[in-house]
């Protein structure tokens, strides 16, 4: 089934960077929306260079020029837009998934808040290994220590004080519901939502880390490098960390650049499914897709191209999935068809 959508669209007039031929494309809100097309047809033209930079630079936030077009409208429709991209969420073996959607932050709060910890005046900073206080001083909370080798790429060793631990042994002498806090980060997302379920104080932790698992992170561990993630799973934590801090009644266009990319068939479903719920709180969800498992769910389709370069540019079919399956000029519609069949 397709949504009709709210009737409101936000409107790019004569598109002219790149190769796009002056177009007009309209994209309708509170729907999700797949811009698709052969590589090199215009799609990340018109949704990074243009749409994204035009009403974020409206939106007060924008630095970088904007792509040529003649005007856009309907940018007020939108409190904001965000640019969900696939480049990584922390540089350092520091940051993971759960400081990305701030859900350290309460493991910290139920870690601090037992009785071991007081006896001991462990506060919620004992719990973290971005500051002294509880964190293995000698790898700085790494778990890692990192050798300077000349002419070689640096060496990577286990940190022989924690081993890999992360932590001071006294702080992991620190149990809640049986679990000290470096049992706690080794533990999948899936396994820590059971966890923190089961405990009284657990459930606003339980409930954040639900954001991973709708996203389909399920199978991360919490504690895992953000080093160690792929651009798609950087990705879907971002898409995560948008869900959990989403507030009512504020509409906000999210824009993926093909966000199945690397993701298992199962997965695409899970992701799929966060989409809806995005704009079932309100919000707007457009996408570049060559997945035609994933463009045959869209709700509206704007194809562009025909071909690639010079030979694209331009619209070629517009529609739901069901009619641009019968434009015969649309490389995207043969396909279609046979998905849709
Ligand atoms: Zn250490």
């Amino acid at each position: 089934s397709r949504r009709k959508g709210s009737g409101k669209q936000i409107v790019v007039r004569g598109a002219a960077e790149h190769n796009l031929k002056g177009i007009d494309v309209e994209l309708p809100l509170n729907m999700f929306v797949a811009i698709t097309g052969v590589s090199g047809s215009g799609k990340s033209t018109l949704v990074h260079e243009i749409l994204y930079a035009s009403l974020k630079k409206l939106k007060g936030e924008y630095a970088d020029p904007v792509g040529r077009h003649r005007a856009i409208e309907g940018a007020d429709l939108i409190d904001d837009v965000e640019l969900v991209d696939q480049t990584p969420i922390g540089r350092t073996p520091r940051s993971n998934p759960i400081t990305y959607i701030k859900a350290f932050d309460l493991i910290r709060d139920v870690f601090a808040d037992t009785a071991a910890a007081k006896i001991h005046g462990y506060k919620a900073g004992s719990f973290s290994f971005n500051v002294p206080g509880g964190r293995c001083e000698t790898c700085e909370g790494s778990g890692i220590q990192t050798i300077e080798m000349q002419f070689l790429a640096d060496l990577e060793l286990t940190c022989e004080v924690c081993n890999g631990k992360r932590f001071k042994k006294e702080v992991l002498t620190v149990e809640y519901g049986g679990k000290n806090v470096d049992e706690v980060l080794d533990m999948t997302v899936t396994e820590a939502i059971a966890f923190f379920q089961s405990q009284p104080s657990g459930r606003k932790v339980a409930k954040r880390l639900q954001v991973l698992a709708d996203v389909g992170m399920g199978y991360v561990r919490l504690g895992q490098s953000a080093t160690t993630l792929s651009g798609g799973e950087a990705q879907r934590i971002k898409l995560a960390s948008h869900l959990a801090s989403r507030e009512d009644g504020r509409h906000v266009l999210f824009i993926f650049d093909e966000p199945t990319t690397g993701l298992h068939y199962d997965d695409i479903a899970t992701l799929l499914g966060a989409f809806q719920a995005l704009i079932e709180a309100g919000n707007s969800v457009l996408i570049i897709e060559h997945n035609m498992e994933v463009i045959k769910c869209a709700d509206w389709v704007v194809d562009l191209g025909p071909e690639a370069g010079e030979e694209g540019g331009t619209i070629v079919a517009v529609g739901t999935p069901e009619e641009i399956a019968r434009v015969k000029q649309s490389h995207t519609g043969k396909f279609l068809a046979t998905y849709l069949r």
